[in-house]
């Protein structure tokens, strides 16, 4: 009898409400594959190329300006959005058959707390390394004057734009508060990403206290609807390596490379860190405790990497995470699907390295020092931050205003950042979403 349509991979279903889903509703997986790893990369690289291209030979041509404002940058929009589109209906139906497939409310808290407390023990790593970092290169010390009135100036508008947004507002008890939706359509239709796994979370520890055959249907209709998303999304994933160009396209030819080159040694220690991070410190956890060979774990994470490299989201590249875990990582999906949704809004280990980072390097360039204690509370705070930051684009930005007035720091210091985010928000969006997948494998293993 299949009553939750969850699949366990071999482990016995838990409690006797939840006995052993049949054959018959293993997940169908579709005839429609997308594009290969490489065929991302190619599309990437391209974008890249070309853009830094278009730059130097057109950059400050009204063609060049129309053809992103009306081509690139809509046709890379349009595919990003395309990849949130199903987040939400998706991270509804996994994460409440995932919870519900746990079985009993013991293995959930296990699973929860486990979970939590790795992400925590993670990001904490991270954000140390951030300001290890930045402390050993004082990428700011350096900066003349004249660079930073200038991004200073240039910037100021983005910058300031970014505090009306309603993440960059408060991080206080009312953010704590809305974790808990009046709505939970209200929430599904702002895309309210805490309320949503809140309410999914509810739903799905309710699904698993109810009698098995009161909920069979129900849990069908979820996987049916959990199916369906993945669909939409192998569909889309077929015109990556198309929309990996525009985004690409679209950044490389409207900063070029002079805007990186002025902020050259805060950039390098952002990348150097977060790269660190990905090749050195993650193989040792991947090793460690998930039994991985860390090689063979990142060639089949690869998609999921390339994916978030390509989109700077966590959220966008969430359902490619899913697949990867289950299909290349062989992680059951009770787990992947509790964890990883989980991962996408709540472990942003890049985040929480680059705030670290920036956060000193806008002290070091306004010549402001920061002693030890100042910088344990920055650390703290952007480990908390980074929690709160939403997967999406420049999330982290929205919050960095928060980390920089924990210590006095101007927040107008984020204007001297905000053009070369995108860049850095690429990197570290990789280091996130490995970050998830990291700890899917672990809770799987340790289960
Ligand atoms: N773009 C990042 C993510 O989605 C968040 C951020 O650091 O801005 O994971």
């Amino acid at each position: 009898m299949a009553i939750l349509a969850v699949k366990n991979h071999g482990q016995d279903a838990h409690a006797t409400k939840l006995p052993r889903m049949s054959e018959s509703s293993e997940p169908k997986s579709t005839a429609i594959r997308g594009p290969k790893t490489s065929h991302i990369l190619a599309g990437l690289i391209l974008g890249a190329v070309a853009g830094v291209l278009a730059n130097i030979l057109w950059g400050s041509t009204a063609a060049l300006a129309n053809l992103i404002h009306y081509v690139t940058e809509p046709a890379g929009q349009m595919w990003l959005r395309a990849l949130i589109m199903v987040v939400i209906p998706l991270i509804f139906a996994r994460l409440s058959l995932g919870v519900a497939g746990l079985g009993d409310l013991h293995k959930l808290g296990r699973v929860g707390l486990k979970t939590v407390l790795f992400f925590l023990m993670v990001t904490s790593l991270a954000a140390m390394l951030g300001l290890a970092m930045v402390n050993l290169v004082r990428p700011g010390a350096g900066l003349p004057q004249q660079v930073r009135d200038r991004l200073l100036s240039t910037y100021h508008q983005d910058a300031s734009g970014l505090r009306a947004t309603p993440q960059g507002g408060s991080f206080g008890i009312q953010t704590l508060v809305n974790v808990v939706p009046r709505n939970p359509l209200g929430a599904a239709a702002q895309g309210d990403m805490l309320a949503m796994i809140f309410f999914s979370l509810a739903f799905g520890v309710a699904l698993a206290l109810l009698p098995a055959e009161r909920t069979r249907i129900l849990a069908e209709v979820l996987r049916g609807l959990a199916d369906v998303m993945m669909v939409i999304i192998e569909l889309v994933m077929k015109l990556a390596p198309y929309g990996v160009f525009a985004l690409l396209f679209t950044v490389a030819a409207r900063f070029g490379l002079d805007l990186l080159a002025r902020l050259g040694w805060y950039i390098v220690t952002v990348i150097v860190g977060l790269a660190i991070f990905e090749f050195a410190v993650y193989p040792v956890l991947i090793k460690v405790f998930t039994g991985w060979s860390p090689p063979e774990f990142f060639r089949r994470a690869a998609r999921a990497i390339l994916t978030a490299l390509s989109t700077s989201s966590s959220n966008a590249t969430l359902p490619t995470t899913l697949e990867v875990c289950e299909d290349s990582l062989g992680i059951p999906r009770d787990i992947s699907g509790f964890v990883v949704p989980l991962g996408a809004t709540m472990c942003m280990n890049g985040t929480a390295l680059f705030e670290g980072v920036t956060v000193l390097f806008i002290a070091q360039v306004f010549g402001m020092h920061l002693p030890l204690s100042s910088q344990i509370v920055v650390m703290v705070t952007a480990i908390v931050m980074s929690m709160g930051a939403a997967g999406i684009p420049s999330g982290a930005i929205q919050v960095l205003i928060l980390v920089l007035e924990a210590v006095g720091i101007p927040g107008e210091g984020i204007a001297m950042v905000v053009g070369v985010d995108r860049v850095l928000d690429m990197c570290r969006t990789v280091v996130n979403v490995t970050g998830d997948m990291l700890t899917a494998a672990f809770v799987a293993r340790s289960q």
